[in-house]
């Protein structure tokens, strides 16, 4: 290995050309090597992570990406303004944009990356194939050359052999690909990924592969110094895909033989020298069932699975960026890297799977999640009351665990995403967690297919609600009201972090009654799809117990409630977490997240004002009224049904007693805080 370069440029302050939790990952050893680091923010991220961990931060735009953080011009003019010597582009947005790098160059800033010939080399599918090929790395069978007429493109495909993959060469993300099975449906696809190409990419270069039916995705990490020195860093399996996207990641590949790992690790670290690369790149290849290895394409970036890579070698491929940068030889030879244990990489993404995983925005009211350690990462840009806009990736965490063997990483994974609640944005956690513990996927029985494969069950996210569930909710709010009268009650210990309820006593109320919808979904976007609605559940209150009771069963049990971890003890003691926003309630159980809202019950033991009178609780219709002047009702018993916003609410007497005025009838219309009955409640002695 060269050991010397006598142009070593230190790196003194890093602009960060990017968000997220990327950038928050590359602040982390921006920190630790105590390098500066500034932010770029658009209107969206005033407030985000990235902006509050770094040292500096500079505004750059409006929130959309292309008035922002694709803005060449501005990002330059930053670090300019900063005094940053180095430009770090994380993945996506600028990363891989030659242009960019050069510009830097340009104006004397270091681009943390490759240089702007490998990108370029690199950047279009098609090229880099030409390059692969003369470096003999083995291709996936296909045409990648000049000649883009139909008539080619259509003989080429049936030379290969359908099923063919159409490509956009300078495609990514998943997108501008169609898949042909046969020759009669060519061109109308061929049409259509050009159009998709040239939206998305502004070019339509075709390339074309033979489909490779059950491939496994396996990429090595490479990595170059400026001296001409090469190593890599293994591999990583990312065959958990959707729709060409990488979903789940682990390192190593399951059942990759050393002998196939050499040599697919010799054949990178020669191609990316004959094309004099520096830095972390990855070569992504499809495997076959017989271990032979196609070439894909390269990604002349640090990659967003990079931290499986990092579990198991112990190193910080951030750190080797900007040492690279800089100028520094790398830190090891081939031999002296190994690899230990396993780890596993999961995105987790605001998204809704029973939706078609359809990204969900809106602000994040709740999050609590698994604690960090030698066994658990993770690399998030959020934290509890951010938004997830619309303007960029919806992903909220990468959540990263090792362990010493693959099933003891999946058994921590499984732990892990128990621990992981989100609330006020959907999200794919119980998809992540059904995939992560799919027989399949245990047995490491892996293919690009996987998901597409077990569709069905994994998207099997139905919840098992019942009775207990809505008896969980009523104990929460009865005892977030009395911690909270407990709170304000000065001769209370307020010292004491466990608030229990074995009994009534801080009010003399027997009994209370609550109600709710089961919603299938809840967001702060106000999206929900109500299962079930007006449950009641009675909670009675004897000496050391509460019988709670909902639809014929009842329990009896004590509930404990620290901050937001909910406690019933029957049998034995069921611990769950607990979010509320607005009416809204999600109990968190064992990785299942069950929504419950109240159900408007306005006219409760409150509802009667002191002249005997009930209110309409807001503007509506008159839906229904069940009772006429004299009749004595019950208490809790439905009296009348008022429509509002859509939805109708029930308004039912607060005790027992007796009707002595009906002042609407069916149909009328009546205004927010109007009378709608008087009510005689019975006296004391029950006259
Ligand atoms: P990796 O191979 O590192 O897993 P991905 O394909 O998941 O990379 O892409 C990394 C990030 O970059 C994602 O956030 C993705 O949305 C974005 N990205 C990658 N390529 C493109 C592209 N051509 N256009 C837009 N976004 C892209
Ligand atoms: P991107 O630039 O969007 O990441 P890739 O070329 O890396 O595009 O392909 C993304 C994914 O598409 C691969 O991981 C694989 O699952 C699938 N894919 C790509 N090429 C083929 C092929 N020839 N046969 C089968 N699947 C393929
Ligand atoms: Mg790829």
């Amino acid at each position: 290995m060269t050991s010397q370069n006598n142009n070593i440029i230190p790196i003194k302050k890093v602009l960060i050309a990017n968000r997220g939790e990327i950038a928050c990952r590359i602040i982390r050893t921006l920190s630790k090597l105590d390098i500066d680091s500034v932010a770029l923010y658009s209107d969206a991220d005033k407030t985000a992570q990235h902006v509050k961990l770094a040292d500096e931060a500079v505004y750059i735009g409006a929130s959309p990406a292309a008035e922002s953080y694709l803005c060449a011009d501005k990002i330059i003019d930053a670090a300019k303004r900063t005094g940053a010597n180095a430009i770090h582009p994380g993945y996506g947005f600028l990363s891989e944009n030659s242009g960019f790098a050069k510009t830097c160059e340009d104006n004397n800033i270091i681009f943390i990356g490759p240089p702007t010939s490998a990108i370029d080399a690199m950047g279009s599918k098609a090229a880099a194939k030409d390059i692969m090929e003369k470096a003999d790395v083995p291709l996936v069978p296909g045409y990648h050359e000049k000649d883009q007429s139909d008539e080619r493109l259509l003989a080429e495909a049936t030379k290969i052999g359908y099923p063919v993959l159409l490509k956009a060469a300078l495609g990514g993300g998943g997108k501008g690909m169609r898949l042909v099975t046969s020759a009669d449906e060519f061109q109308e696809n061929l049409d259509s990924c050009k159009r998709e190409a040239i939206a998305s990419f502004g070019d339509d270069f075709m390339l074309i592969e033979k489909y490779i039916t059950e491939p496994r995705h396996v990429e090595i990490q490479v990595f170059c110094d400026q001296l001409g020195n090469g190593v890599y860093l293994f591999e990583r399996d990312c065959s958990i895909q959707r729709r060409h996207q990488k979903v789940i990641e682990e390192a190593p590949a399951p059942g990759l033989s050393d002998e196939l790992r050499k040599r697919m690790g010799d054949t990178a670290v020669k191609a990316a020298k004959s094309i004099n690369y520096v830095g972390a790149g990855t070569f992504e290849f499809l495997m076959d069932k017989d271990g032979s290895f196609y070439f894909m394409e390269m990604n002349t970036r640090l990659q967003v699975e990079h931290p499986v890579t990092e579990k198991i070698t112990g190193q910080d491929l951030v750190e080797w960026q900007i040492r690279a940068a800089e100028g520094h030889p790398l830190p090891c030879t081939q031999e002296d890297l190994s690899f230990n244990g396993h780890a596993i990489e999961v995105r987790v993404y605001a998204e809704t799977p029973e939706n078609e995983f359809l990204p969900s925005t809106g602000k994040i009211q709740y999050l609590r999640t698994p604690e960090e350690n030698k066994h658990v990462r993770i690399d998030s840009g959020v934290t509890q009351g951010d938004e997830v806009s619309v303007y960029y990736d919806p992903m909220i965490a990468k959540l990263i665990v090792w362990d010493k063997t693959r099933s003891g990483a999946i058994h921590r994974m499984d732990k892990a995403l128990k621990e992981f609640c989100v609330n006020g944005v959907n999200t794919n956690i119980e998809f992540l967690s059904n995939i992560n513990s799919n027989d399949d996927f245990v047995n490491a029985k892996l293919s690009t297919h996987f998901i597409e494969h077990h569709n069905d069950s994994l998207l099997a996210l139905k919840k098992d609600i019942d009775n207990k569930h809505y008896i969980y909710a009523a104990l929460y709010q009865h005892m977030l009201e009395s911690n909270n009268k407990n709170n304000s009650d000065p001769s209370l210990d307020q010292q004491s972090p466990w608030a229990s309820v074995n009994g009534w006593s801080l009010n003399t109320t027997p009994s209370r009654v609550f109600r709710f919808n089961h919603d299938l979904v809840n967001n702060s976007e106000g999206d929900s799809q109500t299962a079930e609605k007006n449950i009641a559940v009675t909670l009675t209150f004897e000496s050391n117990t509460i019988v709670a009771s909902c639809r014929g069963s009842s329990i009896q049990c004590e509930a404990y409630l620290k901050d937001d971890e909910l406690t019933v003890i029957t049998g034995h003691a069921q611990r769950m977490y607990v979010s509320q926003f607005d009416e809204k309630i999600t109990l968190f159980i064992d990785g299942k997240a069950y929504h419950l809202s109240a159900y408007s019950a306005e006219f409760s033991a409150e509802g009667d004002d002191d002249n005997g009178q009930l209110t309409a609780p807001m503007n509506g219709r008159i839906v229904d009224v069940f009772v006429s002047a004299g009749e004595s009702v019950e208490p809790d018993q439905p009296l009348a049904i008022l429509e509002a916003m859509k939805m109708e609410h029930t308004i039912r007497a607060p005790s027992g007693g007796v009707i002595s005025e009906v002042f609407y009838a069916p149909g009328d219309l009546i205004d927010d805080g109007a009378p709608l009955l008087a009510f005689e409640a019975p006296n004391e002695k029950g006259e």
